[in-house]
């Protein structure tokens, strides 16, 4: 399938999208621009965190961001992973030099529990699979967005989405620009994971909490007895993740993300292990800063629409994102204005905004509901 870069497949986001920063300088996820090399960057090292436990950096061909780590849990049977990396040669020669470095190897792997089926997390499980037989798992709801997301935004598709949001011509003109990054189409996986299971890794008590928001079926993975949680993309400690545009499947990711940040706020993890950034205690605190993060651009969408601003390129403008509004470029443009349109879908949710299309094919106009 084609996408551009960074960008998953489908009508959603690019992978792990930012919708902005909380830490200065933070990257962002899937959004980085042009495909870069793996080989020309430094790549952190193998690193063991428990024993029989490790973290494998693995490259990604984009820019941002540069890689995502495997974590590798040895058993008697042989290793599990949880997530994959990128579907690239450079990304499959790093997990098998990581693996080597553990004593092990692709062919030797028995399963692959995946977060959620974003390019940078699924797309090498199923070269892990040809080599060694291992099962893949994956939450329902990503499965059956793996068939959804080989049909691709299209090009017409991206053009009336920002004609609605009001994006001003020449910077649709920019974004249609981009060129396309091919991916191959996903394979579904060997097994699906529901909510609370407990994953068949022996020795490791490994449970599965449905983290829906950066995207529907996102999991996140408990580790019960050494009170590990490996957050996937759900909680980064230096980047805010985006989530897809809402559609009738998944009415409304960003009201999805709160409750799934919420219910993290229980555990009482050693140590968090997410798949980009670094390793990382302080749980509570994270979810708390991320739940403001978003409660804090929702309030100030809510001032924009009190002072009748009513597009959702003029409301982008008054978000706090990474950076300025006015300093983002291509894709983090277009994730802004995404990403707008789901925070006001919130809104929208919870009785505070109402839309209103015209009939003369103007954007839509957003409200308060109260006004
Ligand atoms: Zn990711
Ligand atoms: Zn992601």
């Amino acid at each position: 399938m084609t996408t551009t870069p960074d960008a998953p497949p489908g009508a959603t986001p690019p992978p792990g999208a930012p919708s902005g920063a909380t830490t200065p300088g933070a990257t962002t996820p899937g959004a980085g621009g042009a495909a870069v090399p793996a080989q020309r960057r430094r790549l952190p090292a193998v690193e063991q965190i428990r024993p029989g436990l490790w973290s494998v950096p693995v490259p990604l061909p984009v820019r941002r961001p540069a890689h995502m780590y495997v974590y590798v849990f040895e058993t008697p049977a042989g290793p599990y992973l949880v997530d994959a990396g990128w579907d690239h040669d450079e990304s499959f020669a790093a997990l098998e030099a990581g693996l080597a470095t553990i004593g092990t190897s692709p062919a030797e792997v028995r399963g692959i529990l995946v977060t959620h089926a974003h390019p940078d997390h699924y797309g090498l499980a199923h070269r892990v699979r040809a080599a060694s037989g291992a099962w893949i798992a994956l939450h329902r709801l990503e499965a059956a967005a793996l068939q959804r997301q080989t049909e691709l935004l299209q090009d017409a598709e991206l053009a009336m989405l920002l004609a609605d949001a009001g994006v001003p011509d020449e910077v649709t003109a920019e974004l249609l620009a981009r060129d396309p990054l091919v991916l191959a189409p996903p394979q579904p996986p060997d097994l699906l994971i529901s909510d609370g299971d407990r994953l068949d890794v022996p020795g490791w008590s490994l449970h599965a909490l449905w983290t829906p928001g950066h995207t529907p079926g996102h999991l996140c993975f408990w580790e019960s007895e050494h009170r590990l949680l490996l957050s996937g993309d759900h909680v980064l400690p230096g980047t805010v993740v985006s989530t897809p545009l809402p559609d009738p499947t998944n009415p409304d990711p960003v009201g999805d993300l709160l409750r799934s940040l919420a219910r993290l706020r229980t555990l009482d993890a050693s140590l968090v292990l997410p798949s980009h950034d670094q390793r990382f205690t302080g749980l509570g605190d994270r979810l708390l800063e991320l739940e403001s993060c978003h409660r804090a651009r929702m309030t100030q969408l809510v001032n924009g629409l009190r002072d009748g601003v009513g597009t959702v390129w003029d409301l982008a403008a008054l978000v706090t994102w990474h950076r300025p509004f006015a300093d983002l470029r291509a894709i983090a443009i277009q994730i802004a204005v995404q990403d707008t349109r789901s925070y006001l879908t919130a809104l929208a949710a919870t009785g505070i905004a109402t839309a209103t299309v015209p009939e003369d094919g103007s954007p839509t106009r957003w409200r308060l509901a109260t006004t």
